[in-house]
C-alpha cells in the first residue's frame, strides 16, 4: 500500500505538505515591493494599532540590554517599532524565509539609520538559525499561518527564548461580533483581491492571504498548541471584534 501523503492547506486548496512553503514564498516574492502600502490600504491603517498592542506587550526595557527575534518578520515593521519603543540597548533580529521581503526591510533600516540595531537574517521559522536561549522575546506577526508545520515553528520559538522570555503571536482570527462577520467576509473576499489587483497587480496572492486566514486554527486550538510547545501562562487577547488575536506565553 502506498504511504499516506501528508496534505495541508494553501488557502482553499489542499496541497502536499512539502509544496506549501514554495507556494507561500511565491506569494511574498510577488508582493514584497508593495507589501507595506498594501497593509495600510487593506486594514485602513489598523495594522499599526494591532502592532502597537504587540509592542506594548513586548514591553522592551529602557535601561538594560534586550534582544528580540521577530520571526517571519518580513520588511521589519514590528522590529522597528520595538526598537523605537525600547532603550538604546534594545536590538532586534528579523528572521524571514523570503529574501525579497528582507531586502525591503534592509532598505527601510538604512533609510531610518537603524541598520545597527535591526538586523536581517534569512531563515526558516521551522529551523531557526540561532542558538538555544538567545533572545529575551520572540514575536511573530501575521506570519504563523503561512508556516507549513506550525508545531515546529512554536517549538523553535520556545528553544531560542531565554528562561523568562516571552512569546507573542499576532494573527488574524475569527470575528465574533454578529453583523461584523458578514461585512468582514464581503470585504475580505471581494475588496481585498480587487485592491491587490489594482495596487500590486496581483489578485491571486491577496486571495490566498484572505483564504489562509479562514484556515488558521481557532483561538482555543492555537492556545492548546502553545501549551503543547511548552509555553506557560498562555493567554489570548482579541482586537477589533476578533479580527485579530494576540496570543502570548512564557518560557518558564
Ligand atoms: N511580520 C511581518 C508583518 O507583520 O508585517 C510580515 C508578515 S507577512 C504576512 C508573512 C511573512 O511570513 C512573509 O514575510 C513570509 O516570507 C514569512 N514566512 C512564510 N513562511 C515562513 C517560514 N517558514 N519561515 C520564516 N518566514 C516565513
Amino acid at each position: 500500500m502506498p504511504a499516506a501523503r501528508d496534505d495541508t492547506h494553501f488557502g482553499r486548496r489542499t496541497v502536499p505538505l512539502q509544496d506549501k512553503q514554495g507556494l507561500v514564498d511565491d506569494v511574498f516574492h510577488k508582493v514584497a515591493g508593495r507589501y507595506d502600502v498594501m497593509n495600510d490600504l487593506m486594514s485602513f491603517g489598523l495594522h499599526r494599532a494591532w502592532k502597537d498592542a504587540l509592542v506594548t506587550a513586548v514591553n522592551p526595557p529602557k535601561n538594560h540590554p534586550f534582544a528580540l527575534i521577530d520571526i517571519a518578520g518580513g520588511t521589519g515593521d514590528v522590529a522597528f517599532r520595538v526598537v523605537g519603543c525600547g532603550g538604546a540597548q534594545t536590538r532586534a533580529t528579523v528572521c524571514d524565509i523570503n529574501a525579497g521581503m528582507l531586502e525591503v526591510g534592509r532598505e527601510r533600516a538604512a533609510a531610518h539609520s537603524l541598520a545597527g540595531r535591526v538586523t536581517f537574517t534569512e531563515g526558516n521559522a521551522e529551523a531557526l538559525p540561532f542558538a538555544d536561549k538567545s533572545f529575551d522575546a520572540a514575536t511573530i506577526a501575521f506570519g504563523i499561518r503561512n508556516v507549513p508545520r506550525i508545531e515546529r515553528a512554536l517549538a523553535e520559538a520556545y528553544r531560542v527564548l531565554r528562561i523568562g522570555g516571552k512569546f507573542l503571536c499576532l494573527e488574524f482570527s475569527s470575528v465574533d461580533v454578529p453583523g461584523l462577520d458578514r461585512l468582514y467576509d464581503l470585504y475580505s473576499f471581494n475588496v481585498i483581491p480587487a485592491l491587490g489587483r489594482a495596487v500590486a497587480g496581483d489578485a491571486e496572492s491577496y486571495r490566498y492571504l484572505v483564504e489562509s486566514i479562514r484556515r488558521f486554527p481557532k483561538r482555543e486550538e492555537f492556545s492548546a498548541m502553545l501549551r503543547a510547545a511548552g509555553f506557560a501562562r498562555v493567554s489570548c487577547q482579541t482586537m477589533t471584534g476578533g479580527i485579530v488575536a494576540l496570543h502570548s506565553g512564557w518560557r518558564l
